[in-house]
């Protein structure tokens, strides 16, 4: 056999690039760098979107990304009314109040109220009282927050009203305020509740949380009140 017929494969050089293909795809946007995109996304974080008050004070919005696809929102005037709206798909984010239930549950002459063992406000009384769940209706979410916060049983009687509350710090609610009758249980305080007890018109507790609450029972009490004097 002829050496020199012998051919000693040569092997490839390596194909260099001028720009480094990983680098190249990173760029072209479709591979992300996780960390990069993390810092850069923080140093890129727009402030909040601020929303005016009567004299010219701001107010934050109090939501900066779009729960759907996580872009900015921005607020947007739509219809006469400040939106956010997101800046990546267009999601108008609908800032609603949150419907909650009280009760005003009577006992002789004395109601039933819970001091609060949550914050906001905890230590002040109030009319037992919950946010609405998902599937429930208002008198049903009465009859479960009343038997968590106080053991009772109860039975709505009527609607006793329905107003905006502005003085909780977590959200704008809706209170829809029911007349009840305690139907069984044993008053006990549970749930959220740090205590629960019969106050009269004359011995109501002088830390009473949340006007809609304040209000309904001086409504409720003034109700009796002229109901006993014009008898
Ligand atoms: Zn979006």
């Amino acid at each position: 056999m002829d050496k020199k017929k012998i051919k000693i494969p040569v092997p490839k050089t390596r194909r260099t690039w001028k720009i480094n293909p990983v680098t190249r795809i990173k760029s072209s946007g479709k591979i992300y760098d996780r960390h990069r995109q993390k810092a850069e996304h923080r140093e890129t974080l727009p402030p909040p979107p601020e929303d005016a008050l009567p004299g010219g004070r701001k107010r934050e919005a109090g939501f900066r990304f779009c729960p759907k696809c996580g872009a900015s929102l921005a607020l947007k005037k739509m219809n006469g009314r400040k939106r956010l709206v997101c800046s990546g798909c267009g999601f108008i984010f609908y800032q609603n109040p949150v419907p909650a239930v009280a009760a005003i549950i009577p006992s002789g002459e004395k109601i039933v109220l819970v001091r609060r063992a949550e914050e906001p406000l905890r230590g002040h009384w109030c009319l037992p009282s919950g946010f609405m769940e998902l599937n429930e209706t208002p008198a049903e979410c009465a009859v479960r927050e009343v038997k968590e916060e106080t053991g009772l049983d109860i039975r709505v009687k009527e609607l006793f009203g329905a107003n905006i509350a502005r003085d909780d710090p977590r959200t704008q609610v809706v209170l829809i305020i029911y007349l009840t009758e305690m139907v069984g249980g044993e008053l006990q305080a549970g749930d959220d509740a740090s205590e629960a007890g019969l106050f009269g018109p004359g011995d109501l507790p002088g830390d009473i949380a949340f006007a809609t609450h304040r209000r309904a029972i001086a409504e409720y009490f003034g109700g009796v009140n002229e109901q006993n004097s014009g008898s």
